[in-house]
């Protein structure tokens, strides 16, 4: 049956229940669609709901602090019901192994400004911080296969630790209690139904089609369709004005046992960000330790045309590099015998930076490019969008005056014109998923 709102969202991913939330927490009636069976059941729930806050921006450490506030305080930012089965974040701790990619002055200068607590370690203080680690220093990142791989290192490495980092233990359980909290306040739902046209009229949207033929009419339509989200533009007939392109790129992430010591005395290891070898680790229940890559330069890159065809399955051979990067710097891991882990898609952007803006079409909002490190962000990235439509719709021309974001917890004021469509793509951004 056709139906009318205030707002569509495409997608339902952890970007879309966001903004929903955030609408529908507005007083906007806003109805979701998603071709998908559930919330969160797109790239979302590959994700490895790394909270972390070393950005290589002022705006990027700025929204990530201020999203932390929202996921340690969960059930009061949803209102949800006592009882609810909510996600919940792990206050592990983050360690930025020193590399020249994420330069210490820099993290000084963007922490101290941002305000997120971090302390700086010695080798030694990292060896006693971190049972079990080799503080030798790598750099640069190299292909196992290579034989530089197995040199000796070069020098000793210390670390920032930011201690408010972590990570969320179930994505798509997360994504369900935005999905479920923007039920709450009247948004509606429609899964396995893909949009297949969006409706203009009179220079703006005017609703999306769904497959099955049912028109939903709404002046706003909000594309958070991740790793898809190209394919929605492009039956918006917007991007032609985009300065940042947007690709599609898959990943994989590989499970191993934890090394010995590494969680102890009842509590989970911290991550590790470790550029210096290209990966990062994460815990999690039931000793177990994810493996993930940080883009090395000298890793080929897998961008992918259709997501649908990125291929959903772990490899021997990226299992084999990320892990044995792994081994190199816990040399008590363990390497098992049979590979184990899940692949997945980021929607990345030319300066892995997302575009939450306006487009061309009046009505017609993108929250994309996620580049593979807004699942933290995700809490925000809804609020701020709720922020720009308000604006926008009620005639405020964000193209030459850039809307300005106010955080609620920590007070900072972001300006979303760093998330513009037609910015001049950042150039203080590494070219990885650090954003
Ligand atoms: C392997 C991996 C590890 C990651 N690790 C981290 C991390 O540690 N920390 C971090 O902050 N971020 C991380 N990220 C990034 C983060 O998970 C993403 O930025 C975020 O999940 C993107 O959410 P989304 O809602 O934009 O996309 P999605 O979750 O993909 O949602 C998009 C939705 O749109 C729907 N859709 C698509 N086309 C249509 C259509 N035509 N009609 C209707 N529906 C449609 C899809 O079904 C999907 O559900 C990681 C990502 C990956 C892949």
């Amino acid at each position: 049956m056709n139906a009318t709102a205030d707002c569509v969202v495409i997608g339902a991913g952890v970007i879309g229940s966001s903004v929903a939330y955030a609408l529908a927490r507005h007083g906007r009636r806003v109805v979701v669609v998603d071709r998908g069976s559930g919330a969160g059941h797109g790239s979302t729930s590959a994700s490895s709901a790394v909270i972390r806050f070393h950005y290589s921006t002022y705006e990027g450490v700025s929204l990530a602090w201020e999203s932390r506030h929202h996921w340690t305080a969960w059930r009061d930012y949803l209102g949800a019901p006592a009882g609810a089965r909510l996600a919940a974040m792990h206050r592990a701790g983050v360690v930025v192994l020193d590399a020249p990619i994420s330069p210490r002055s820099r993290l000084r200068e963007l922490f101290g400004q941002v305000g997120v607590p971090y302390e700086e370690w010695s080798p030694d203080e990292l060896r006693h911080r971190v049972p079990g680690i080799d503080t030798g220093r790598y750099w640069p990142p190299k292909p196992i296969t290579d034989d530089a791989f197995w040199a000796d290192a070069d020098d000793e490495l210390g670390a920032v630790f930011t201690p408010d980092g972590g990570f969320v233990d179930d994505p798509m359980l997360a994504t369900q209690n935005l999905a479920d909290a923007a039920g709450r306040c009247g948004a509606r739902f429609t899964f396995r139904q893909p949009v297949t046209a969006i409706r203009t009229g009179n220079d703006r949207v005017t609703g999306v089609t769904l497959a099955d033929g049912v028109q939903i009419s709404a002046p706003v339509v909000v594309n958070c369709a991740g790793p898809w989200s190209a394919q929605v533009n492009a039956l918006a007939g917007v991007g032609s004005d985009f300065t940042v392109t947007q690709r599609a790129l898959r990943q994989e992430v590989h499970h191993v046992d934890a090394p010995p010591g590494f969680n102890r005395d009842g509590s989970l290891g911290p991550v590790v960000s470790d550029a210096d070898l290209g990966i990062y680790v994460r815990s999690a229940p039931g000793d177990v330790l994810l493996v993930g890559g940080t883009e090395p330069e000298c890793d080929p890159r897998e961008w992918v045309d259709d997501p649908d065809r990125a291929g959903a399955h772990r490899t021997a051979a990226l299992f084999e590099t990320q892990v044995t990067r792994a081994a190199r710097r816990f040399p008590e891991l363990r390497v098992p015998p049979q590979p184990k882990g899940i692949a997945g898609v980021y929607d990345v952007t030319s300066d892995w930076t997302p575009v939450y803006d306006r487009t061309e079409l009046d009505g017609f909002y993108v929250a994309i490019g996620t580049s593979g490190n807004q699942f933290k962000n995700a809490p925000v990235a809804g609020q701020l969008m709720t922020t720009l439509i308000d604006a926008v719709e009620s005639g405020h021309d964000h193209d030459t005056d850039p809307v300005t974001y106010r955080c609620p917890y920590t007070g900072h004021q972001v300006g979303l014109g760093f998330f513009s469509r037609k910015r001049t793509p950042s150039r203080l951004t590494t070219d990885s998923v650090r954003g």
